[in-house]
């Protein structure tokens, strides 16, 4: 996955858990608040209900205290004879069988009477010299009608009243008005019931302007307030609401604010006056089990919602992280933290876009297995690590490098001068060789070897950057056995390119072609310079093209594992000679058949062996398997099983290349082998008296193969000197060109076979 198709990955979850938050806020919200909307309709028909309920009691003490008034009035009307003093006698008693704290008659002519519970009676009171509400209600009375006042103080009684008057009739004639008055606590009384919704509510008496009159005892708000609409704690928006609904006589509801607590108010008319009952409810529901649902279901969806958020956040950060992780694994090296080869590609095209001037470089190190093996894992990896500092010091602006793979670097380098380039790897070569790789027994210099590859850029042809590198690592082939370990691509290594690429398109037609020739090299035995057997090496002869070396095929076939088929073909061109040989008469002659370590592993071997020598009927103890020396222990024991099951069918087996890259004396004992072979290094370097120690390492590896009962081949004997000293050695075989260069089947048996005596 790319980084852009991660990023918009990480957009698409993040959209979902949001709206998926907000599905869940959204729920949590409706639920809430059609639970909420439950509620306030079962408080508001709750509030409705009661305050008629109080409205009713209120209705009822007032029509109560009329009908008394009212009885008095008709035993009024046939009591015309009456004299005031007697009259007035008559009321005060009735008056104390009474609730009315004070009762008064007041004829339309003359001056009235007032008698007060348990206390004085009055005459000659004039209606003129009392409050004018009570005046107000005595004229209505006067009018016919029944009327009550307004609350107002009374100096006498020391207390705020209500009074009544009804009109009195004598004869069917209107006469006056029959007055009362009773105590505002008869009413409030009725209003600090304290049983209001279920104890959690009071009920005020308002009059139409919103003023107090009857303040309940058990308020919230404590303050002494004269209206409603003098109070901050109701905003004044709801205030013009109420006051509307009041002018218009409706019944309204409303809420308001108090000490951090909402209050739910209701407003009914009484129908007495303009007045109000106010209800207030002061529970604030929490009680209630619906509020306690809805309570719980907002904080559950609440805590739902803080839940999602933390998760999305935590679930984003770890995205991030993990994003972050597999763009780092996508495009760095986890080891150096260098690019790597995709990264490095990306980072270098714009360069590329704006120069031809340029060069990619492959870099190596020397040994690198072996530094592995010697040293331990932590240290190539400290190199490792080293290198790509040391990369990153050199290189300026645009130029980049990255890690390919175990120790390939790659390097673009600005600048297409081939000695500014070369000093510029030397300085490379030198800081990284600066870092020694020591143990208890070596002290070894890290050694870099670079292949080069400069940007051609002429009107036929311009490189590519894919063509530069694989250019870049053919030169780093050459560079390795360079000294000063620079190589820059050439003509000559164009035309190995070419090859190669002849030789991976072309295997398998020359396969099937028969293009693939075997030669033989004769194998001498010293003891008496006669043939002791041969070496099939295979040639690759196309038609209309010259001759083509295994060295410029062997290692990509061993790459690209078309090297096992060759190998069987040339098993079984090798089984069609040696029959074809003998069938003409000739005694059978050992030969050896070079074994790629695929083919040697590879599960059904030891069967098609058999199956070969079988089909042509050659005794298996003329076919001399050539195998190459494994590095590691475990293959050792891999390869040591092999050898047995190879040996229970009478095959020898032969190790090639002892003495080339890291074969050790160990081997020798560790491994079954029939034959060792000495690798022509060895005589190289004797011939050359480079390292006179070499002399020395082949007398003992030839001294104990002799012990362990190995007979020993020598490469590579191309003079008369390094004969006759592979013969003071007592080695068994030798090989090389001094006897003659590999040949072919034909002229094999002209040359050596025909002829030959036992
Ligand atoms: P090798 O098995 O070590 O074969 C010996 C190589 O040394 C041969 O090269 C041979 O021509 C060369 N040689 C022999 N005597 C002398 C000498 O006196 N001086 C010098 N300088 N060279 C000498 P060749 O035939 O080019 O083969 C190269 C390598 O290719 C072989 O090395 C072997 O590893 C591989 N090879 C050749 N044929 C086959 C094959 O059929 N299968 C496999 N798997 N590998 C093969
Ligand atoms: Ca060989
Ligand atoms: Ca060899």
């Amino acid at each position: 996955m790319n980084e852009r198709a991660m990023q918009r990955q990480l957009k698409r979850m993040t959209a979902a858990v949001i709206i998926t938050g907000f599905l869940i806020l959204a729920g949590g919200g409706i639920f809430s608040a059609s639970l909420g909307n439950v509620l306030s309709s079962t408080l508001r028909s709750q509030m409705e209900s009661e305050t008629e309920e109080y409205r009713i009691s209120i209705s009822r003490q007032t029509e109560a205290d009329f009908q008394t008034l009212h009885t008095l009035s008709s035993f009024l009307e046939f009591s015309n004879t009456m004299d005031t003093e007697s009259f007035a006698r008559g009321l005060y008693e009735s008056n104390n069988h009474n609730r009315f704290i004070r009762m008064g008659y007041f004829p339309l002519e003359g001056d009235g009477i007032r008698v007060v519970l348990n206390g004085s009676i009055e005459t000659g009171v004039s209606p003129d010299s009392l409050p004018d509400t009570f005046q107000e209600t005595v004229a209505k009375a006067w009018n016919g009608e029944s009327a009550v006042s307004d609350f107002y103080y009374d100096e006498l009684l020391e207390d705020t009243i209500i009074a009544y008057a009804v009109p009195v009739y004598q004869n069917g004639k209107l006469t006056g008005a029959l007055a009362a008055s009773d105590s505002i606590s008869t009413l409030a009384s009725i209003l600090d019931d304290t049983t209001v919704l279920n104890s959690q509510g009071y009920i005020h008496m308002l009059d139409g302007d919103g003023r107090f009159l009857i303040r309940s005892e058990n308020m919230v708000i404590r303050k002494e307030l004269d209206s409603i609409f003098d109070s901050s704690y109701i905003e004044e928006e709801e205030k013009t609401r109420i006051r509307s609904a009041m002018g218009k006589g409706q019944n309204c509801f409303s809420r308001f604010h108090y000490d951090g607590q909402d209050y739910q108010i209701y407003l009914a008319s009484l129908g007495i006056h303009d007045w109000y009952l106010l209800c207030v409810e002061t529970a604030q529901l929490a009680s209630t089990p619906v509020y306690s649902l809805v309570t719980a279901t907002r904080i559950t969806f609440i805590g739902l919602l803080a839940l999602m958020v933390f998760l999305t956040f935590y679930g984003y950060r770890l995205l991030r992280k993990n994003n972050r992780q597999l763009i780092s694994l996508a495009y760095y090296d986890t080891l150096t933290g260098a690019y790597n080869y995709s990264r490095f590609s990306q980072e270098i095209e714009p360069v590329i876009g704006k120069t031809t001037r340029y060069s990619i470089v492959a870099l190596n190190i020397r040994n690198f297995k072996f530094i592995n093996e010697i040293f331990g894992r932590n240290r190539a990896d400290r190199l490792l690590c080293h290198i790509s500092e040391v990369l990153e010091d050199s290189l300026s602006g645009e130029e980049a490098f990255c890690r390919d793979s175990s120790d390939l670097f790659f390097l673009f380098l600005l600048g297409t001068d081939r000695n500014v380039i070369r000093r510029r790897l030397q300085q490379i070569q030198a800081r990284v060789a600066h870092m020694t790789l020591s143990s208890q027994r070596n002290n070894y210099p890290a050694l870099l070897y670079c292949g080069v590859a400069v940007c051609m850029d002429t009107e036929e042809h311009r490189d590519t950057v894919s063509e530069m590198v694989t250019h870049s690592l053919f030169a780093l082939r050459t560079a390795k056995d360079t000294p000063g370990n620079i190589w820059f691509y050439d003509q000559e290594l164009h035309k190995t390119e070419e090859i190669e690429n002849y030789v991976e398109s072309h295997m398998q037609q020359a396969l099937d072609d028969g293009e693939f020739c075997l030669y033989l090299q004769p194998k001498i035995l010293l003891q008496n310079g006669k043939l002791g057997g041969a070496e099939a090496l295979v040639r690759w002869i196309p038609s209309g093209h010259s001759m083509i070396y295994p060295d410029q095929f062997i290692p990509l076939f061993e790459q690209n594992g078309f090297c096992a088929r060759l190998d069987m073909y040339m098993m079984e061109q090798v089984c069609i000679h040696l029959r074809k040989w003998h069938d003409s008469g000739l005694p059978f002659l050992p030969v050896s058949v070079n074994q790629s370590r695929l083919l040697f592993f590879e599960t059904g071997y030891v069967e098609s062996l058999c199956g070969l020598v079988e089909k042509y009927r050659i005794p298996p103890e003329m076919i001399t398997l050539e195998i190459i020396e494994g590095l590691s222990m475990e293959d050792l024991d891999a390869l040591n099983e092999r050898i047995g099951a190879l040996h229970e069918k009478g095959f020898r087996i032969s190790m090639d290349d002892f003495g080339s890259g890291y074969s050790s004396l160990n081997t020798l004992g560790s491994l079954d082998i029939d034959e060792l072979k000495l690798d022509r290094g060895f005589l190289m370097e004797i011939t050359s008296n480079r390292h006179p120690n070499q002399k020395i390492i082949m007398e003992e590896i030839v001294s104990l193969s002799r012990k362990l009962r190995i007979s020993t081949v020598v490469e590579g004997v191309e003079t008369e000197e390094n004969e006759a000293f592979i013969r003071s050695l007592g080695c068994d075989y030798g090989q090389g060109y001094y006897y003659s260069r590999p040949v072919s089947a034909e002229e094999f048996l002209q040359t050596w076979l025909k002829g030959r005596e036992d």
